[in-house]
């Protein structure tokens, strides 16, 4: 048998769906994989269900469904007072996911230099090295995250093609600040370089912070794809509807890609997603402050029972240093699987999240869970350290 290719079979299968199994299979609370466990919105997921039976349900316009594309023309003007042109700046695709791959894979040549910055998301690598990119990569480092702006700018140079900016950031739950932002955009100028915005967070910032999206500021219009995914923002994370919004000179490259890739999405869930969009401040302003809520529980919880919690500002995500708890000389690969088969509570090992030197005593929990599961988990856990002391 001739060899598939190298770059992603040198990949094993993703810490998501790892811990997930494992999860299940120990009837262990799962709060590793990010998804909440209640659906969003009856009145989304009614006309979606309603949509299915009237239609449409035959490929829709390969760009997105006008009720859609026009909706989140409305949506940035709304929330970043952005004026989009919903027929030549805005794409749907099939989840954030794609919109990343369509993004890279359309900008990017062979020996292009990528930026990233640590920790990042799992799907980012191996898409920017099948591209044939050249991956730069930066840190953050907690407690504070901060980002470094002459580390970063040491990562520029004359091959960077774009960054990959991951705002609010998962697994660290940092919010980027306006100084980090323009020192970025300054970057991007200098080195004439692009910038693919994963924002899919964006509307689950805390702490009456409000998202600042690159995109918006100073001579970014031209330099940014901003992305954005319904299934964080309505909590419907199997639906797979995201969004990809940038100039048209950049937009074009990014819907060759997608046209070859998925080509479209399902329209009954576009047509839910347009309804939802539009909901009034009520629903975005409930979304970020019932999350608050979990977060302020369940960080406390965590902290009383012996973990040093890292702040979170946006994201449903936690990340948490376990050495304190006293569970020996062990990784975050291993602790996540004691807590999982002797706590019956499931994190993500952090060090999934890097390419290589990972910090190796952080796991990250997901708290868009409901009460009484958080409460549960909580209870495991502390008794289980409590059995340990
Ligand atoms: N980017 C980040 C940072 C994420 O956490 C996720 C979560 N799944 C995605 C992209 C993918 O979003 P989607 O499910 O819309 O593909
Ligand atoms: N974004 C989700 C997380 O960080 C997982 C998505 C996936 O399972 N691929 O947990």
């Amino acid at each position: 048998m001739k060899p598939a290719n190298s770059i992603l079979s040198a990949y094993g299968t993703t810490v998501f769906e790892v811990m997930s199994r494992l999860a299940m299979e120990h009837q262990s609370i799962n709060l590793g994989q990010g998804f909440p466990d209640e659906d969003g919105p009856d009145d989304v997921r009614e006309i979606a269900a309603r949509s299915v039976i009237d239609g449409p349900n035959q490929y829709p316009p390969m760009m997105g469904i006008p009720e859609l594309r026009q909706t989140l023309g409305e949506h940035a003007k709304r929330f970043y007072n952005l004026d989009v042109d919903w027929q030549t700046e805005i794409m749907v695709t099939s989840g954030a996911t794609e919109a990343l791959a369509d993004c890279l894979f359309a900008l990017i040549e062979p020996g292009d230099e990528v930026i990233l910055i640590e920790p990042l998301y799992d799907s980012y690598l191996p898409i920017v090295r099948r591209a044939g990119a050249i991956p730069k990569l930066v840190r953050v480092t907690p407690p504070s995250w901060e980002l470094d702006l002459d580390a970063l700018e040491a990562a520029f140079s004359e091959k960077t093609k774009l960054i990959l900016l991951n705002n609010p950031m998962n697994p660290a739950a940092k919010v980027f600040s306006r100084i980090e932002l323009e020192g970025i955009a300054d970057l991007l100028e200098k080195y004439n370089a692009y910038a693919v915005c994963d924002e899919v967070y964006e509307h689950i910032v805390f702490d009456s912070e409000k998202h600042i999206s690159l995109i918006t500021l100073p001579g970014m219009r031209e330099r940014c794809l901003k992305i954005g995914s319904a299934g964080k923002t309505f909590s419907l994370t199997g639906w797979k509807v995201g969004y990809i919004t940038a100039a048209p000179d950049l937009l074009g490259p990014v819907a060759k890609t997608h046209q070859f890739m998925t080509f479209t999405t399902p329209p009954n869930l576009q047509k839910a997603v347009a309804f939802g969009l539009a909901k009034g401040d009520d629903y975005y302003d409930g979304l970020a402050k019932g999350l608050e809520a979990k977060r302020d529980f369940f960080a406390d919880g965590l902290k009383r029972i012996g973990f040093e919690v890292m702040h979170c500002a946006g994201t449903y995500f936690i990340t948490a240093d376990f050495r304190p708890l006293g569970l020996g000389d062990i990784d975050d690969v291993e602790a996540c699987r004691i807590l999982t088969l002797e706590a019956g509570v499931t994190p993500i090992s952090v060090s999934a999240f890097y390419a290589s030197d990972a910090p190796r005593h952080y796991v990250r929990f997901c708290f868009c869970k409901q009460q009484h599961i958080l409460e549960t988990a909580l209870e495991r856990l502390g008794n289980f350290v409590a059995e340990r002391r």
